[in-house]
């Protein structure tokens, strides 16, 4: 099934005690992490981040009326998390808007997606840089309004996981005269996945 395609299942049936953004970014994330699992032969624990038990109540509070399908994971495990996967989690979870059991299960989601290749936007399946904005500012507001000069996502959380260790990793005295500029603030535009998965397919019929 492509991602187009379980997103639209999962969000099939508005569920009024979920808040609409919520619902499209947590079935944006499923949607890719579950293709990803598929085709890569992975546990969809492992690809989303969470063990089974969080992710059969994650989808009972969001895709009630899908809630069943992810009952056959309950009893998996995620993979341990990487050094750099802990540390992103930790601070996401640290810089939580209220600190919910929703934001929890968030931060260990995006920490987990931030390992893939692509922008971060485009690995969570959303379907514009925009839409990350304005999740890390819904839920991790504290961390998401001290990216005041709009760097990169990825390297943000990097660059404040190192700086907060006491490590500092520029060479240049400012942005402006760094020949990393590009690395760190660079446009951070593309395609969604969901949409390139679709595209892709649709040409394979
Ligand atoms: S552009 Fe250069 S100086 Fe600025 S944050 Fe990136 S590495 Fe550091």
């Amino acid at each position: 099934m492509q991602p187009a395609e379980v997103y639209a299942w999962l969000t099939a049936i508005p569920n009024l005690g979920c808040d609409g953004f919520d619902t499209h970014v947590t079935a944006s994330i499923i949607a890719l992490s579950l293709w990803e699992a598929e085709t890569g032969r992975l546990r969809p624990t492992d690809t989303i981040g969470l063990d089974g038990k969080n992710l059969v109540v994650l989808a009972r509070e969001t895709f009630p009326h899908a809630a069943t399908v992810f009952a056959r994971w309950e009893s998996e495990t995620a993979s341990a998390p990487t050094e750099d996967e802990a540390c992103l989690r930790e601070l996401l979870r640290r810089n939580a808007t209220h600190g919910s059991e929703f934001q929890c299960r968030l931060a260990d989601m995006i920490a987990r997606r931030c390992l893939r290749p692509n922008h971060l936007w485009q690995d969570l399946g959303l379907r514009n840089r925009q839409e990350l904005g304005w999740l890390l500012l819904r839920h991790f507001e504290p961390l998401a309004s001290k990216n005041r000069s709009d760097m990169k996502w990825k390297k943000f959380f990097y660059r404040t996981i190192c700086r907060d260790e006491g490590f500092m990793l520029c060479s240049a005295p400012s942005c402006a005269e760094c020949d990393d500029f590009d690395h760190c603030f660079g446009e951070e535009g593309g395609e969604s996945l969901l949409a390139q998965t679709r595209r892709q397919a649709d040409l394979r019929i």
